[in-house]
């Protein structure tokens, strides 16, 4: 019997909130709140005649931390989930830790105004001592870490698919199947046709900053020594025969649960995120970039002001309304290397999400399902007390098993491959 804040009603959240709602024995009362509250009410509308999950709503700008613990002092909840954007994450954090709650998300911090001076003197020194240069990374959150501590409150980061499930199963296939890995390649595939020749599947501005960035991969030198290698964007391609899907090119990109990852699974040499895309998809990419819509930078057009890639998000489909179009399957999960019992081996950890079956269910595409279902879960983890351990975390971080069997029992069942094709 716990209360959760769930700010965000959007593609992911929606998933979530859904499922919150079929098990009421945990989420017996949730609030869902974003700057639309008509949104959020528009959902507890359809979903409260067939759940005990006591369900209200709340308009909130989780841009500012006061208004944020505005609402969770009036609401008093036992966690807030935030599934609105990176954006938020810290403001959020914040409005946790002044009000005593714990706190999850499903994507790592990233300023909204990368051309913020305060936060750009911080980000080149990161790219020059860590060597990658994404917007996003960890130390944002993991400087909470003392403090969550210190409060006795558990912060729960990127508890989505990847990140998210992704670093369950490599604390699953530490703890079950291997002594030590020594590899771990994520793959990422979306075997999924929409039937539009452009539409990203989550939100559309975040969705684009990650793709368009310079790819990166976790290696490790002769002495022993790990660091980061960058890469030009969608420099390395494979291609690889995925279970259920078929024959995808794959690209290597930057991507977040690899920077705690090399840190949280020892003796660990090389990470690499590989991620499907159509030609179709990369061609629209590169063309809008060169064309500069995907730019953050604002600009003055017809004596307004607009921010290029917000523009381009008004345009392209919302990607809530592609589940009725969405027909194929996902295939996401993780090939290690390693050994057990002094003998080398290898196992892929996998899940296939079939975007119709998602869409009869929740009414969602496979994208927002495979997010919101780990991001319930998750959730259930830190409110049943089986996930807590004061300060900031995480998945891998965390027993996997009760996670996974959650994961299961709520739509996302593992497969696994004890000789898979291995990735050059
Ligand atoms: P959407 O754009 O569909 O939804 C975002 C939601 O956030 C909206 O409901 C919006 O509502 C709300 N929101 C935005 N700004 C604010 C604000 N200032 N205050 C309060 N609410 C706000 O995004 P998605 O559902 O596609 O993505 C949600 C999150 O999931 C993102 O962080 C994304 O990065 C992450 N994600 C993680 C994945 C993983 O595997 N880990 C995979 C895919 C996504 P309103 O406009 O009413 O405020």
């Amino acid at each position: 019997m716990a209360r959760a804040l769930i700010i965000g009603c959007g593609a992911v959240a929606t998933v979530a909130i859904k499922k919150c709602c079929t098990c009421s024995e945990v989420f017996s009362e949730i609030c869902i709140a974003s700057r639309h509250r008509e949104n959020c009410e528009k959902l507890a509308q359809e979903l409260r005649p067939n759940t005990k999950t006591v369900i209200t709503t709340a308009a909130v700008d989780a841009d500012k931390a006061e208004n944020v613990s505005k609402l969770i002092k009036e609401y008093k909840p036992d966690l807030v989930m935030n599934i609105a954007l990176p954006y938020q994450d810290l403001a959020i954090m914040d409005a946790c830790l002044e009000c005593g709650v714990n706190y999850m998300d499903t994507a790592n911090y990233e300023p909204e105004n990368i051309d913020d001076p305060e936060w750009r003197k911080v980000y080149d020194k990161r790219c020059k001592e860590q060597g990658f240069s994404a917007y996003f990374d960890y130390s944002w959150q993991w400087a909470y870490k003392e403090k969550f501590e210190k409060a006795g409150l558990t912060a729960l980061l990127g508890s989505g698919f990847d990140p998210g499930v992704s670093q369950a199963y490599c604390a699953y296939a530490l703890k079950h199947q291997f002594d030590t890995i020594e590899e771990i390649d994520i793959l990422d595939c979306n075997g999924g046709d929409h039937g539009y020749k452009f539409a990203t599947n989550f939100n559309p501005e975040i969705n684009l900053r990650e793709v368009s960035a310079p790819g990166s991969y976790w290696d490790t030198d002769e002495n022993g020594k790990g660091h980061w290698v960058e890469i030009p964007a969608m420099s390395i391609k494979r291609e690889y025969v995925f279970d259920e899907v078929g024959k995808k090119d794959m690209y290597l990109l930057h991507h977040e649960e690899i920077e705690s990852l090399a840190q949280n699974i020892p003796g660990v040499k090389r990470i690499r995120f590989f991620m499907t895309f159509g030609q179709s998809y990369l061609d629209h990419m590169r063309c809008l970039e060169d064309v500069g819509m995907l730019s953050t930078q604002p600009i003055k057009f017809q004596g307004q002001e607009i921010v290029p890639i917000q523009f381009l998000k008004a345009l392209l489909p919302d990607p809530a309304s592609l589940g009725p179009r969405t027909v194929g399957k996902t295939n996401i999960g993780c090939i290690f290397k390693g050994t057990k019992d002094g003998k080398p081996k290898t196992y892929y950890l996998y899940n296939v999400c079939d975007h119709q079956e998602c869409y009869k269910e929740l009414g969602s595409q496979a994208i927002a399902y495979t997010t919101g279902v780990p991001a319930m879960c998750g959730a259930m983890m830190v409110l049943t007390g089986k996930w807590n351990k004061p300060g900031v975390h995480t998945v891998e971080e965390f027993d996997p098993d009760p996670f996974m069997e959650a994961l299961t029992k709520y739509g996302l069942p593992w497969k696994e491959n004890f000789n898979p094709v291995l990735v050059d």
